[in-house]
C-alpha cells in the first residue's frame, strides 16, 4: 500500500544533495528562469498560493529533466500594510517608529520561517540561496536605484494631486485597495440662492459637511430646466461664497434635481471636474478625517460636521427634503472605513502617458490562457492618474529623495550611498542648488509595496550587480500570478521593466484563477467554507494534492475545489505504487536482457510500447506548452487503463512461467520499461511518489534521470522503444490498433466469462472468434496468448463479415 508519510522523506533526501541547485557558472545548458509571486508573509499558505507552488513547481522540475539550468528562486514581500496591521494587532502602536519598524521585522522574519518550511513540505524545489526579501538591505538598494534611475529618465515626480485616502489608516490607499460597498444614506435638497437675479436653485448632495469646499454646482447642458442659468453665479449657503453654475456632460439629470455641487473633493466626478474646468482648490478635509478651512466647523469629524452642516441648513430654512437611498461608496479594503479624496504631496510615476509602450510589451509576451491579456489592456485603457507610489507607512522601503522647503527642489542621493533612510539622515547637501534655502527636509513617506515587486523578474536576474547573468536570464523565461493582481503586479512589472530596460519582463505569463469553496463561492473565515490546504496535504498526501492541480483543468479558470478529485489523484497513486510492486516481484531474481529482446516481443509487447511512445509525444508537447493538465491526463489514462487495466492482464502468464525463455523476458524487458518511462513523465507532478516508486529498483534518484525520449513513426508496422524505431513483421498492420483489437477480445472473453457468472482465472473449453478479413493475421498471430491469457483449452478463429466472441465452459 502507498504510505504518504514516506513522502516526506524525499524532501529531505533532494535539499540535503542539492540536486536542485542553480548552477550559475554553467553556461553549457540553456537557462529557464521562472519569476514567482513573492507572498505577503502572512505566516500561513492559502490554497490558492498551494496551488501555484504546486503548478511551477512542476514545471521546473520537467525542464531540468529536459536538460536546462533552471533559475528559480523564491522571494517575501514583506513590507505594507499587512505586516503592520498584525504588528499593531499584537503590540499596539504606543512605541516610537523605530521600535515599530523593528518588530514588524521581527515578525515578517518569524513568518518567512513558518511560510518557507511550508513550501518546502509540498515539495518546492526552489533554489533557498537565491532567497529575496523585500526589507532586506540588499533589496531596497535596489528598490532604490530603480527609483532613482526612473528618476533620472523623468518618471518620478512629486506633485499636489487629490489622492484616494483612508482618513482611519491616516494613508493614501491605491485604486486596488479601495472595495466598493452599498450603504444607506440620504440625499438632501438644498437651495443655493441666486446672486444677480431673484430665486435659488436646488440642488441634491449626499455630502453637506462638504458644503464649505463647494467651488461650482454642475448642471448638464442639454438639461433644459437649467440651459438659462449656464454662467450664472450662485451663493453657497451657510459659508456665503460665489460659484459659478458650469455646465458638463457627466452630470445626470436624473438624479436628485439634476444639478448637484461640486466640491474638493467629494467623489472621482469632482476630480475630473476639477482638472476639466480650472476650478478653485479648496482643501476640505484633514488627513485624519476632520473638516479644514471651514471656518467654525473646523477640527469636527466628518459624521459631526455633517450633522452640524445638516442642522444648520434647517434652520435657515434651505434644507428642503430628504430621500432614504442606498448607494455605492469606496472603502478601504483592510479597515473599512469610506475613503475619501484629499489633496497632498505625493510622489508619482508617470504611467499615464506610457499605456501604449506597456500594453506594446504585454503584447510581446504569451499569455497563458490567452484572453487574460485582455484585462491588462483594459485597464491600461482607462488610466486617469498616474501612479501616486508614496504610502504615509513605517514598514516600507523609504522613498530615497529630500526635498526643499522653500522652492520644492528635489535632492536625490548618491548611487553609491544607496539604500538610503531620508527620515533618518541629513540630505546630501546643506542648501538648495536651486534657490539656496538651507530648509532640506528628508521624505518621511515610504514606497507602494508594489514598487517593491515590479522589479522582481530583473532582481532574480542579476539586475544590476551581475551583468553577465542579467543578459542571459532577462527577460526571464516566465512568470505564474494570479488574474486578479494583472492590474497591479503584472501592469507595474511590465511598465518598470519597460522603463528600465526597454524590455518585456518574461517570453511567457501564467495566470491562474481562483480556487473556490466546494460550494463555488469564495472561501471565507466567515461563511465557514474555506480550507486548510495543509490539512489536506496531511489527509490526502501532497502528491495527491500536486496531481489535483494539474488535472484541474486549465489554469485560468476559477474552479471550485472538489474532494473527489483528490480522492482520485490518491487511488492513482496507489494503483501506481502497487502495479510497480507487481513488476517487481516479477523480476524478482530475474537478471533483465541487456538488449531489448526483439526476436521474442509479441503483439501485446509492441502494442504498449508504442502507445508509450505516443503518450510521451503528447506529455512532452503539453509540458512544452506549460499545459500540465494535457501531460498529466494523457500519462495517467494510459497508466491506469492501458498499462493496468490490461497489459498487466495480458503477460501474467508469461510473468509467471517456470522457465526464463524469451517470451517472459521480453514481457519483463517491457513490464520494466513502460514503468520506468511513465515514471519519468509523472515525476515533475508527482515527484515523492515516482522517487518512492523508483526506488524499489534504482539507488540513484529520478530527477537525474533524462526526460524520455520519443519518435515520430515512419510507417505503420514500426514499433518505438525508447524513441528509437525498429522494423518488425509480426503483424503488418499499427501495432497500436492491432493490440488494441487484441485486447478488445480478451475484454470480450472477460465480459462473457462474467455473464456466466464463473471467475476470470476460471479455465473454459474454448473461445470462437469470428473475425473480418483484414483482422485476421492479426487475430492469427495472438491465438496463443489469448489461450493463455484467457485461460481457454482452445481458440478457434474463423474470417466472417462481423466481428464475435462467443466461449464455452
Ligand atoms: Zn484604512
Ligand atoms: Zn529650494
Amino acid at each position: 500500500m502507498y504510505d504518504p508519510k514516506a513522502e516526506y522523506k524525499w524532501n529531505d533526501y533532494w535539499r540535503e544533495h542539492k540536486l536542485f541547485a542553480f548552477k550559475k557558472d554553467d553556461e553549457s545548458r540553456p537557462l529557464f528562469v521562472i519569476d514567482t509571486p513573492p507572498p505577503f508573509t502572512t505566516g500561513d499558505l492559502h490554497i490558492g498560493q498551494v496551488y501555484w507552488i504546486m503548478y511551477v513547481d512542476s514545471i521546473a522540475r520537467y525542464k531540468r529533466m529536459k536538460g536546462f539550468n533552471v533559475l528559480y528562486p523564491q522571494g517575501w514581500d514583506t513590507q505594507g500594510f499587512p505586516t503592520e496591521v498584525q504588528v499593531e494587532k499584537k503590540y499596539g502602536r504606543d512605541m516610537s517608529r523605530e521600535e515599530f519598524y523593528k518588530r514588524c521585522a521581527e515578525h515578517a522574519t518569524a513568518n518567512i520561517a513558518v511560510m518557507r518550511g511550508l513550501m518546502l513540505t509540498v515539495g518546492a524545489s526552489f533554489d533557498e540561496s537565491l532567497e529575496y526579501v523585500t526589507m532586506s538591505e540588499q533589496y531596497r538598494r535596489k528598490v532604490q536605484l530603480s527609483v532613482l534611475e526612473m528618476y533620472d529618465k523623468g518618471m518620478v515626480y512629486r506633485a499636489e494631486h487629490p489622492v484616494e485616502w483612508c482618513p482611519h489608516c491616516g494613508s493614501s490607499i491605491s485604486r486596488e485597495e479601495a472595495e466598493e460597498k452599498e450603504v444607506q444614506t440620504q440625499l438632501n435638497y438644498v437651495s443655493f440662492k441666486l446672486k444677480d437675479s431673484a430665486g435659488a436653485l436646488e440642488i441634491a448632495t449626499t455630502r453637506p459637511e462638504l458644503l464649505h469646499a463647494c467651488v461650482a454646482v454642475a448642471v448638464n447642458p442639454s438639461d433644459e430646466r437649467y440651459k438659462a442659468l449656464i454662467g450664472k453665479k450662485i451663493e453657497v449657503p451657510i459659508f456665503g461664497s460665489e460659484v459659478k453654475i458650469i455646465a458638463d456632460d457627466s452630470v445626470e439629470k436624473e438624479f436628485g434635481t439634476g444639478a448637484e455641487m461640486v466640491c474638493t473633493f467629494g467623489d472621482k466626478q469632482d476630480i475630473s471636474l476639477y482638472y476639466k474646468h480650472g476650478l478653485k482648490l479648496i482643501n476640505s478635509i484633514t488627513e485624519d478625517g476632520r473638516l479644514r478651512n471651514a471656518g467654525k466647523y473646523d477640527g469636527l469629524a466628518l459624521k459631526e460636521a455633517r450633522k452640524a452642516v445638516l442642522e444648520r441648513l434647517k434652520e435657515e430654512g434651505l434644507l428642503n427634503k430628504q430621500e432614504h437611498i442606498t448607494h455605492t461608496v469606496k472603502v478601504h479594503d483592510r479597515c473599512g472605513t469610506p475613503s475619501e479624496f484629499i489633496s497632498a504631496m505625493q510622489w508619482f510615476m508617470k504611467t499615464k502617458e506610457h499605456a501604449d509602450r506597456i500594453k506594446e510589451q504585454a503584447r510581446q509576451m504569451a499569455w497563458i490562457p490567452e484572453h487574460a491579456a485582455q484585462r491588462l489592456y483594459d485597464w491600461s485603457n482607462f488610466i486617469e492618474w498616474d501612479w501616486n507610489i508614496s504610502r504615509h507607512r513605517v514598514f516600507g522601503t523609504p522613498i530615497p529623495f529630500w526635498y526643499c522647503k522653500g522652492c520644492g527642489a528635489i535632492v536625490a542621493p548618491e548611487r553609491s550611498a544607496l539604500p538610503v533612510n531620508p527620515a533618518l539622515t541629513k540630505s546630501p547637501v546643506s542648501s538648495c542648488p536651486k534657490c539656496g534655502s538651507t530648509k532640506i527636509e528628508g521624505e518621511t513617506d515610504t514606497l507602494d509595496t508594489w514598487v517593491d515587486s515590479s522589479i522582481t523578474p530583473m532582481v532574480i536576474a542579476g539586475w544590476p550587480d551581475d551583468q553577465k547573468l542579467f543578459r542571459r536570464a532577462f527577460p526571464n523565461s516566465m512568470r505564474i500570478q494570479g488574474t486578479d493582481i494583472i492590474r497591479t503586479w503584472a501592469f507595474y512589472t511590465t511598465y518598470r521593466t519597460w522603463a528600465l530596460t526597454g524590455n518585456k519582463p518574461f517570453e511567457t505569463i501564467i495566470a491562474h484563477g481562483m480556487i473556490l469553496a466546494p460550494d463555488g463561492r469564495e472561501m471565507h473565515k466567515s461563511w465557514g467554507n474555506g480550507l486548510s490546504p495543509m490539512e489536506l496535504v496531511e489527509k490526502y498526501s501532497i502528491d495527491s494534492m500536486r496531481l489535483w492541480v494539474a488535472l484541474s483543468g486549465s489554469p485560468g479558470k476559477d474552479k471550485p475545489f472538489s474532494i473527489e478529485d483528490v480522492e482520485h489523484a490518491k487511488a492513482f497513486l496507489v494503483k501506481l505504487h502497487n502495479s510497480a510492486l507487481f513488476v517487481k516481484n516479477a523480476i524478482a531474481d530475474e537478471k533483465l536482457p541487456a538488449e531489448e529482446p526483439h526476436k521474442s516481443f509479441n503483439v501485446f509487447d509492441l502494442w504498449i510500447m508504442n502507445r508509450l511512445n505516443q503518450v510521451t509525444k503528447e506529455a512532452t508537447d503539453s509540458y512544452d506548452r506549460l499545459d500540465l493538465y494535457g501531460a498529466m491526463n494523457a500519462v495517467t489514462n494510459f497508466y491506469w487503463h492501458e498499462f493496468c487495466d490490461y497489459y498487466l492482464e495480458d503477460v501474467k502468464h508469461r510473468v509467471y512461467a517456470k522457465d526464463g525463455e524469451g517470451s517472459k523476458r521480453a514481457a519483463l524487458f517491457t513490464l520494466m520499461h513502460v514503468l520506468q518511462t511513465s515514471l519519468r513523465l509523472l515525476a515533475p507532478v508527482i515527484p515523492h511518489a515516482a522517487e518512492e516508486v523508483n526506488s524499489l529498483f534504482s539507488q540513484e534518484s529520478i530527477f537525474l534521470s533524462k526526460f524520455p525520449k520519443y519518435a515520430e513513426k515512419a510507417a505503420p508496422a514500426d514499433y518505438i522503444i525508447n524513441g528509437l524505431i525498429f522494423k518488425s513483421a509480426i503483424v503488418e498492420m499499427d501495432y497500436e490498433e492491432a493490440g488494441a483489437f487484441a485486447n478488445t477480445i480478451v475484454g470480450n472473453v472477460r465480459k462473457a466469462k462474467a455473464s456466466h457468472k464463473i471467475a476470470l482465472n476460471k479455465p473454459i473449453t474454448l473461445i470462437n472468434i469470428n473475425v473480418p478479413d483484414a483482422y485476421y493475421n492479426t487475430v492469427l498471430s495472438v491465438l496463443k496468448d489469448i489461450r493463455e491469457i484467457c485461460k481457454a483449452g482452445d481458440v478457434k478463429v474463423e474470417r466472417s463479415k462481423d466481428y464475435s466472441v462467443s466461449i464455452q465452459i
